[in-house]
């Protein structure tokens, strides 16, 4: 069971920012910008490799919730990042489909 998985289960707790049916967002433990929230689904999808076509309106929402979130943030002016990390040479750590949504800064471009 992953980390993000006994969030959903409130097995531990966290920072909730959104949660309906399907999709929660808290903020990251280790925050790599004054904002920065992930947006996950309940469902658990390892990540974007690993979900299909019946995921698809999921995958969206996933979008769409992070976009809503950054408004009621205030990021929407300024602007901000959303990541999703896949795999080894992506950076994934947590092996539950992820959302990273990053603001409150520049963000630098390429990513390190
Ligand atoms: P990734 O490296 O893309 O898999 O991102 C995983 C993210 O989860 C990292 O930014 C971590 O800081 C974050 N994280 C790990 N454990 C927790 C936790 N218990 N609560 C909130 N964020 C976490």
């Amino acid at each position: 069971m992953t980390i993000f998985q006994k969030i959903i289960d409130r097995e531990i707790p966290a920072d909730i920012v959104f949660e309906d049916d399907e999709v929660l967002a808290f903020r990251d433990v280790n925050p790599q910008a004054p904002t920065h929230i992930l947006v996950i689904p309940k469902k658990p999808i390892v990540s974007v490799a690993e979900a299909g076509p019946a995921d698809a309106a999921l995958l969206g929402r996933l979008l769409l919730v992070a976009a809503e979130i950054a408004r009621q943030q205030g990021l929407e002016e300024g602007g901000y990042r959303l990541v999703t990390n896949v795999g080894r040479d992506g950076g994934q750590s947590v092996f539950h489909l992820h959302v990273h949504l990053l603001g409150g800064r520049p963000m630098g471009w390429p990513p390190g």
